[in-house]
């Protein structure tokens, strides 16, 4: 599943940056997950509390948060979030949670109505921050 598989990331990433330390010097992994993200966020946390309970680093804790969307209109080259989207319901949102491109269909800028418009952010799943022990540095 897509969760797992995004969980095995952040495991293999947070492995890496350990690499040659003592696994005991991770304090915290922040993990960052775009508000456009398709994922099931019970999931996604259940996969890596499993993974992570595997690892050596384990005792260390991991936190997940969400990074907001961040939306330009490439006609007039305003910038916005979700919360600013005019007339986007829940249900909509809902929508855009589960298919992303579904966005296009429900958001309009809101300085000039254009659909064409990039995310900025709020996109796939990264590691925001991983903390090591202040001993260890
Ligand atoms: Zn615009």
């Amino acid at each position: 599943m897509h969760e797992w598989a995004l969980a095995e990331a952040v495991i293999a990433a947070t492995s890496s940056v350990l690499a040659g330390r003592d696994p005991s010097c991770l304090k915290s992994v922040s993990v960052l997950i775009g508000e456009l993200q398709a994922i099931d966020r019970g999931i996604f946390d259940f996969a890596l509390s499993s993974l992570w309970e595997e690892k050596p680093f384990r005792s260390a804790s991991f936190t997940l948060r969400t990074e907001p969307a961040e939306l330009s209109c490439r006609a007039c080259g305003c910038g916005w979030g979700l919360e600013q989207s005019p007339g986007l319901t829940s249900a909509n949102r809902e929508a855009i949670h589960f298919l992303p491109e579904a966005a296009h269909a429900f958001i309009r800028c809101p300085s000039c109505g254009s659909p064409d418009y990039q995310v900025v952010r709020g996109r796939g799943v990264s590691i925001e921050n991983i903390g090591i022990l202040q001993s260890c540095l």
